[in-house]
């Protein structure tokens, strides 16, 4: 089943790997399927993304339970399940433990408006207190950190993004490691004034009105 939504999640592992956001096989991906987006897909525990084949994939429903697939899902696939019940918006998650974002979540500062991208993921990212990885009190952490944003940091441990496709969901990773790597270099030489919240309100409005191509 979903062989498509598979080979994308697959392509997209390759992605994030290559784009350094993990290291070996950290992090793990999801992609919401089904009529009624009542299951998902989620990359398997331990394997190398360049080595997870379309069977490696598991198939999970909203209770939790393994719909399809022999091997043990992502430890974290409690969490992605968390956002999905949570947010009938976000049709895919994507974790990584990048670096700049993980040492700004060790501090559990949140990474507050500095730049357009991060009003864009409307409003500053938050950071979800520290638990055991795999555990329902995560899961519950980072729904609370997520908010009805794109992204939410994870103390100790990540981030996580959550957006309407993988394409989506992997430019906000980049996005916020990125921010969160200009955040630091900031903070080390002087003062950080974000943009206001009225400025950034105002860009919300004008980027929905104008920005890019019309249709
Ligand atoms: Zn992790």
């Amino acid at each position: 089943m979903f062989e498509t939504e598979k080979k994308e999640l697959i392509e997209y592992g390759i992605r994030v790997f290559k784009s350094g956001l993990v290291q070996g096989t950290g992090g793990n991906l999801s992609v919401r399927v089904g009529e009624n987006g009542d299951m998902y897909l989620i990359t398997p525990s331990g394997i190398d993304y360049e080595h997870v084949v379309l069977d490696d994939i598991v198939l999970i429903d909203m209770k939790g339970n393994i719909v399809e697939g022999k091997r043990n899902p992502s430890i974290e696939h409690g969490m992605h399940r968390a956002v999905y019940e949570k947010r009938r918006d976000v049709n895919a998650i994507i974790h990584t433990h990048s670096l700049y974002s993980t040492a700004l979540s060790i501090t559990k500062q949140p990474l507050p408006q500095i730049e357009s991208s991060v009003v864009l993921m409307r409003g500053q990212i938050e950071v979800a207190e520290y638990a055991r990885h795999g555990s329902i009190e995560l899961a519950k952490n980072v729904v609370e950190a997520l908010g009805d944003r794109k992204a939410a940091l994870m103390a100790n441990h990540g981030l996580l993004a959550a957006d309407e496709s993988l394409a989506k969901a992997l430019k906000t990773c980049i996005s916020v490691e990125h921010c969160a790597h200009m955040y630091i270099l900031a903070r080390s030489v002087g003062q950080v004034y974000p943009i206001s919240p009225e400025k950034c309100d105002e860009l919300r409005d004008y980027i929905k009105t104008s920005y890019g191509q019309k249709k």
